[in-house]
């Protein structure tokens, strides 16, 4: 993420929001590998809440409540999860790998590249090398964090530093957590973390159903785009 955020005092660009080039149809990309967040750690907590009515767009636009991320990134989640239950969290996932159709939906409704992605770039998201994370406790309740998911105002920014002193040390150890294995996080979103590496892979329109139509195991290893 260096090169996205390397000397952006005046224009940030914002990895949920904008790939900082197109996806190129001359790139040897890595295979795509998405797996299934829910099926590979069954305590990760998932509140998928594009699959829901719960979200900024106010309707669902996910069929199905599942989280999928390449593998790399979705073996880093597991050690992430391992990591934080040590200390007495559990994480919560509420976006991963997101479809470009439904990127569009977002874009139609918030064209503000500060939060969205201009679909014609893609976003993280629709590579399956970003996710949207917050802390519980054990039981999978809720903890204190900066804000509620996409709050879309400085408050969820990562350098607000006025939330409650919890609040603060909730999003430090997710965000330490997070970045020991590899994920980086962005100005505006304490939630959103990019995973290293995100440039090998294309920006895909697949939807969750289709997956394993497409040849995309989601939950088993060694697969590739069909
Ligand atoms: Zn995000």
């Amino acid at each position: 993420m260096a090169r996205v955020l390397r000397g952006t005092l005046g224009i940030v660009l914002l990895a949920c929001a904008i790939a900082p080039k197109a996806h190129s149809e001359n790139m040897d990309f890595s295979k795509t590998d998405l797996m299934d967040l829910g099926k590979l750690d069954a305590k990760l907590v998932l509140d998928i809440r594009y699959a829901t009515a719960n979200n900024f767009t106010g309707k669902p636009v996910y069929h199905q409540a599942r989280a999928f991320l390449q593998r790399n990134a979705a073996m880093a989640i597991v050690r992430v999860h391992e990591a934080l239950q040590r200390q007495g969290f559990r994480l919560k996932i509420y976006d991963a790998y997101r479809p470009l159709s439904v990127q569009k939906i977002f874009w139609a409704i918030l064209p503000d590249p500060r939060y969205v992605a201009d679909p014609k770039l893609g976003s993280m998201h629709n590579r399956g090398m970003a996710v949207d994370v917050a802390l519980t406790d054990l039981n999978g309740r809720d903890v204190p964090m900066p804000t509620a998911y996409d709050e879309f105002s400085e408050k969820a920014h990562r350098d607000y530093h006025k939330a409650p002193t919890q609040a603060l040390r909730h999003r430090d150890i997710l965000e330490a957590a997070m970045q020991k294995e590899g994920f980086h996080g962005i100005p505006t979103e304490w939630w959103h973390f990019d995973y290293q590496g995100w440039d090998r892979y294309p920006v895909l329109d697949i939807p969750f159903e289709e997956l394993r139509i497409k040849g995309i195991r989601s939950d088993a290893p060694s697969t590739e785009l069909g």
